[in-house]
């Protein structure tokens, strides 16, 4: 389990969590409330809520190991002003991101990845949340029509 924090600036809490078993499922949650813990628990309950299967390859022309340390093929999620795109990179690469994306990243199983994003990186439940949804977003085809939205 990772935290991603910000404290309040004002007596409450808001706290951002991820979480992921490091080998194909994460999650991300959010939690406010006056005391540290209480917003934690929260954000824990809610991101094990959202938890997401993530299906990881080895998309890299570069590479084409078959392993999947990376994505099978470019992903994009957007959440509130943040989009995210994730591109295939070939072993060795690491992590290629933001830190709020890296976390994400690591507890999802994903070794290897370009990043390119778009929008408010520092709201950092946006940030972690377009994560989530590119990664889901392996599981599920986006038209090129999609990606012109954003
Ligand atoms: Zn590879």
């Amino acid at each position: 389990m990772q935290k991603v924090t910000d404290a309040g600036r004002v007596s409450r809490f808001r706290v951002v969590v991820v979480i992921g078993n490091g080998d194909g499922f994460v999650g991300v949650g959010a939690g406010k409330a006056r005391q540290y813990l209480v917003a934690l628990r929260k954000a824990l309950r809610n991101a094990k809520l959202n938890i997401t299967p993530v299906r990881r390859g080895c998309g890299s022309w570069e590479c084409r190991c078959g392993e999947p340390h990376s994505v099978p093929f470019v992903v994009r999620g957007k959440s509130g002003s943040v989009v995210v795109t994730l591109k295939p990179a070939p072993k060795g690469t690491g992590l290629v991101a933001g830190d709020v994306a890296k976390a994400v990243l690591r507890m999802a199983g994903v070794k290897d990845v370009w990043t390119e994003t778009l929008g408010e990186t520092r709201t950092t439940l946006n940030f972690a949340k377009a994560v989530v949804e590119a990664l889901r977003n392996t599981y599920k085809f986006v038209t090129p029509v999609d990606w012109l939205k954003a």
